[in-house]
C-alpha cells in the first residue's frame, strides 16, 4: 500500500510515548501476563530476571495505559494475598477470516482470542480474490452486525489462507490451488476498507498459532501442526516461537516429492508430491475410482448421490468399516507417516498435532501415522513423541489467526508506535512493521 501515514499519530494527552530503551522490559512483561505465564509482580522478578523497580515501573505503566488490570485476588502463600495480573484482553476486538480450499470461517474475537461471534460456510477459493474477498466483507458486517456486546475498538485483522504468503507483504507467492490469488494484495484491500493493521498467513500457520494458544500444543516449545485438508501442509512452533523461515514458506511438506511415478501429478506443476497421493482430494479421487469400478458398495452410494466422492465420503464409509476406505486412509497415512519420520528425524519435536479436515476421519488414518512415525524415526526422537488430534477442531484457525494479529501488535517494533495513541486503531501502517 502506498497510502502508508508518516509521522506522529494521534497522541494520548494523559500518557507520553515510551522511552525505546523502556520497551523491551515493557514487551516483556506485558507478553508474560498475556500468555498466562507470570500473574504477580514476584512472578515477572523470578520468570524475566528484571529487577524489581523495573517490574513495578512497566507493571504500573501497563496498567495506566488499560493494557493490563489487577484483579481478583490469587491463591494466598501465605501473608498478604498477591491480586493477580491480567491482560485486559476486552480493551478491544480483531477480525478474523479464515479461508480454506472449500470454506470460509469468519469471527470476531477478544484480544486473547475468545471467539465473541463466529460464522462459517462452503466456499470455493478458487473462484478468486475478488468474489472470496467480497464474501469476507459481506460476512464481517453480518457478524459484527449480529454480536452482541463487541468490546473497544477494531484492533486489527488477520486473515489466513490456503496457501503460500510472503508474510512481510502478506500476498499470495504462487499458490498451487489458488488461481488468481499470485501476488494479490490482500492486506491493502482490508486496510484501505477497515483502516486498521492487517496480517495475512497461511492456514497451516495460523492453525499451529491457535493449536498453541489454546489447544493441544499449549506448553510445548516444539511442535509440528500438519493440516491434512484439500492439501497437505505444515505449521512449525519451533523453541516456542511460529518458524516461518527466510519467506514464509516454511513447512510446506506437501509438495516434498514421495515417488517417480509419473502418473503422479500435482496441481503445482511437478510429479510425485505427498499432496497428489495423500492429500484430501487424492483421497476422494482413488475413492471415486474404488466407486467407479464397484468395489465399494458405500463408496458407491456417495458417488450415485452427489456424482463425485470425497474425502470426507472417504471417511465415513471407514468409519462403517469399508474395507476399501480404510485401506485409502491406511495408505495415505503410511504415506504421511512417512515424511514425518523424516520431519522428526530432522527436527525432534516433542509433539505432532494432525488437523484439518481429514485429520478428524477415523481412527484408521492416525493408526497409520502413528505406526510408521513410530517405526522410522530415531528412537531418542520418539522417545517422548506424541501425536494427537486438534482439540480445537475448526475453530483453531480463527483462534489462531486472531493470535497472529495480537502478537504483531503487541511486538517491540509495533507497540511503540501504538502506545502513545492509547490503541492501534485507525493504524493500517503499523502491519508494515515487521516483527522480529
Ligand atoms: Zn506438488
Amino acid at each position: 500500500m502506498n497510502d502508508v501515514r508518516h509521522g506522529p499519530g494521534p497522541v494520548d494527552t494523559t500518557h507520553g510515548p515510551v522511552p525505546d530503551e523502556a520497551l523491551d522490559a515493557l514487551v516483556t512483561v506485558l507478553d508474560e501476563i498475556r500468555l498466562g505465564h507470570s500473574r504477580s509482580r514476584s512472578a515477572l522478578v523470578t520468570r524475566t530476571g528484571l529487577g524489581r523497580a523495573i517490574v513495578a515501573q512497566r507493571v504500573g505503566e501497563l496498567i495506566e495505559r488499560g493494557l493490563v488490570t489487577e484483579g481478583d485476588v490469587g491463591p494466598s502463600t501465605g501473608g498478604r494475598p498477591p491480586r493477580q495480573l491480567t491482560f485486559r484482553a476486552d480493551a478491544g476486538h480483531i477480525l478474523v477470516a479464515d479461508l480454506g480450499a472449500t470454506s470460509i470461517d469468519v469471527a470476531v474475537t477478544t484480544l486473547d482470542g475468545r471467539i465473541l461471534g463466529h460464522h462459517d460456510e462452503p466456499a470455493r477459493i478458487e473462484d478468486g480474490p475478488d468474489a472470496c474477498l467480497d464474501r469476507v466483507d459481506v460476512l464481517f458486517d453480518a457478524v459484527l452486525r449480529t454480536t452482541q456486546a463487541i468490546p473497544g475498538r477494531l484492533w486489527g485483522i488477520g486473515i489466513a489462507v490456503p496457501g503460500p504468503v510472503e508474510f512481510s507483504t502478506g500476498r499470495p507467492i504462487s499458490p498451487p490451488i489458488m488461481p488468481g490469488w499470485d501476488g494479490y494484495p490482500i492486506r491493502e484491500r482490508f486496510a484501505g476498507r477497515y483502516d486498521a493493521p492487517v496480517w495475512v498467513d497461511n492456514d497451516v500457520n495460523v492453525l499451529a498459532l491457535g493449536e498453541w494458544r489454546s489447544g493441544v500444543a499449549a506448553g510445548h516449545e516444539n511442535v509440528v501442526v500438519i493440516k491434512i485438508g484439500t492439501g497437505i501442509g505444515a505449521g512449525i512452533i519451533s523453541d516456542g516461537r511460529l518458524h516461518r523461515g527466510a519467506q514464509g514458506s516454511a513447512g510446506d511438506v506437501g509438495h516434498i516429492q514421495v515417488t517417480d511415478d509419473p502418473s503422479v501429478t500435482c496441481r503445482c506443476g511437478n510429479v510425485g508430491c505427498l499432496e497428489a497421493l495423500a492429500g484430501g482430494a487424492a483421497i476422494g479421487r482413488s475413492g471415486e475410482v474404488a466407486a467407479r469400478e464397484g468395489r465399494s458398495a458405500r463408496l458407491q452410494t456417495a458417488l450415485d448421490q452427489h456424482g463425485t466422492v470425497t474425502a470426507q465420503d472417504v471417511a465415513r464409509a471407514a468409519s462403517y468399516g469399508d474395507p476399501v476406505a480404510v485401506a485409502l486412509l491406511q495408505a495415505a497415512g503410511h504415506r504421511v507417516g512417512s515424511m514425518l519420520a523424516s520431519v522428526v528425524n530432522f527436527f525432534n519435536p516433542s509433539l505432532i498435532v494432525l488437523g484439518g479436515g481429514v485429520a478428524n476421519s477415523p481412527d484408521q488414518l492416525l493408526a497409520a501415522i502413528r505406526e510408521t512415525v513410530y517405526r522410522r524415526s530415531l528412537p531418542l526422537a520418539t522417545r517422548d513423541l506424541l501425536i494427537q488430534r486438534s482439540s480445537l477442531g475448526g475453530l483453531a484457525g480463527v483462534i489462531g489467526a486472531s493470535s497472529m494479529v495480537v502478537d504483531q501488535l503487541v511486538s517491540r517494533d509495533a507497540i511503540g508506535r501504538w502506545i502513545a495513541a492509547g490503541d492501534p486503531a485507525g493504524a493500517p501502517e503499523l502491519a508494515l512493521v515487521r516483527a522480529g
